[in-house]
């Protein structure tokens, strides 16, 4: 029987033979053999060598509450009794399926007032093409079809959220994008910016959309897609203004704003929502993630009344197995219970996030360091060889970056690269003690790291 007991060699072993990991290279990580996570308390993770791990990601940005909350098992295991199983296709519904859309109505910002439930945030994505597609049918127009995103966005990785999404390396694998997906460049000032004030380069970008959509035809455009803060794709927050003029432009053509607040959602940037924190008004949101807190899959796409009334003119020939699942539901009621009566938003907007963004400018001061971002409690730095030209390493992307991450996985604390911008964004639970630590480790991680890039002479910019 497989145990936490067994000795972690065996484990690993194990692990290697049978299981394939998502976005990993399992013949190089077979070779070195996973990290083996055996329990998790607060913000931290334990492993089977009794290690003590800080998870500066809170999992995949998503165990918002922090791990090792009982009264969450306890609803879990008290629904999985009363009613482990019901569907809500058709002509039936049940308890925690129709609270739980209720709560979230009342929460989402705006007239998000309808919920149709997923399993996570990809597969809420996949409903959201078919819904808009579905909507502009329904109105008459079914040749508004095209979907416009960014490059370098993540929507996840089912067809329709790799497609969504503007992951070039993702499109290779599969034959994607689908039809009827456009992009448009994304607003990353500090790599793209060149000699731009990052205002004057937010509105240029944002000004994409609208070439966009004049090259497409403004009556094949159903929706313009995008993530308040694109999170995945390394913690890029646009420049100001930039968001207030795609609102412009999307009314302008009548275009629908579908706004993926998988990361943003449930507190992350100081607010329920990141629409909230940068005043979006979206016609459809999606949620998952920090919904449930990681602890059971459950995603949705948050509705409004103006798609709704459309919508409810058909039969919307959709849905999952699992859409509104009683246990998902009634931990999500329990979670965002948790959320409100624990006052964590307040805590991220008065006491964490404050601190972590004072601790984390400072790490602006290290000699590899450039723009240091924080929006909430999700934060990102870029790696650079050169700070005063904001230059990319010579060097492949993310070749500095994976070296700085081993060295934060080594020194006990999960903080992610993309390409070779680092990433944070841990549990909202996070006390200042333990945002102290975090720091220690991050700048210690990123003090290994430059040893290193000098010695395997990295320090020159490309
Ligand atoms: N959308 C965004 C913005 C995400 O960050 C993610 C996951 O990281 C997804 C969608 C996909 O969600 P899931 O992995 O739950 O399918």
């Amino acid at each position: 029987k497989i145990t936490n007991h067994l000795p972690t060699a065996e484990l690993q072993a194990i692990d290697a033979a049978h299981h394939m990991h998502p976005f990993t290279n399992d013949g190089e990580l077979g070779q070195k053999g996973a990290r083996v996570i055996t329990s998790a308390k607060g913000v931290f993770l334990k492993d089977s060598e009794g290690e003590e791990i800080l998870d500066g990601m809170a999992g995949l940005w998503c165990v918002n509450i922090g791990y090792g909350n009982d009264s969450i098992a306890e609803v879990a295991a008290r629904q999985m009794r009363e009613l482990p199983y019901y569907n809500t296709f058709f002509q039936t519904t049940h308890v925690p399926a129709i609270a739980l859309a209720q709560k979230l109505a009342q929460l989402a910002p705006g007239d998000l007032n309808h919920v149709f439930y997923a399993n996570g945030g990809s597969d809420a994505n996949d409903t959201n093409i078919r819904m808009v597609r579905t909507y502009w049918a329904e109105k008459g127009q079914p040749e508004r079809d095209v979907i416009i995103s960014r490059w370098n966005a993540y929507h996840g990785s089912t067809i329709g959220g790799t497609s969504l999404g503007g992951m070039k390396g993702m499109h290779g694998q599969g034959s994607l994008p689908i039809p009827g997906i456009e992009f448009i460049e994304q607003p990353n000032w500090y790599a793209e910016g060149g000699d731009m004030t990052p205002e004057e380069f937010g509105l240029a970008r944002a000004q994409e959309l609208e070439a966009k959509i004049n090259e497409v035809g403004a009556d094949k455009v159903a929706a313009f897609i995008g993530e308040p803060i694109q999170g995945a794709g390394g913690v890029i927050v646009a420049p100001d203004g930039y968001w207030a003029e795609i609102q412009r432009i999307c009314q302008k053509y009548d275009i629908l704003l579908i706004v993926d607040e998988v990361i943003t959602g449930f507190g992350r940037t100081g607010n329920w929502f990141g629409s909230q924190t940068l005043d979006l008004k979206p016609d459809i949101m999606t949620v998952a993630k920090g919904l449930s807190s990681g602890y059971v899959p459950i995603g949705a796409s948050l509705v409004s009344d103006k798609v709704a009334e459309v919508l409810a003119g058909t039969e919307f020939n959709h849905g999952y197995t699992y859409s509104g699942h009683p246990v998902a539901c009634a931990v999500a009621l329990e979670n965002l219970r948790i959320m409100e009566e624990e006052g964590i938003i307040e805590h991220v907007r008065d006491v964490a996030a404050p601190y972590l963004a004072e601790k984390w400018h400072e790490l602006a001061d290290h000699p590899m360091v450039g723009e240091t971002k924080i929006v909430g409690l999700m934060a990102s730095l870029a790696l650079t060889p050169d700070k005063d030209a904001r230059a990319p390493f010579a060097s492949d992307a993310g070749t500095v970056g994976l070296i700085v991450r081993e060295r934060s996985f080594a020194n006990n604390l999960i903080m992610r690269h993309v390409g070779d911008r680092m990433v944070i964004s841990p549990p909202l639970v996070i006390t200042k003690d333990e945002i102290d630590l975090l720091i220690a480790r991050a700048r210690k991680a990123l003090d290994e790291g430059y040893e290193i890039v000098k010695e395997k002479g990295l320090m020159v910019a490309g």
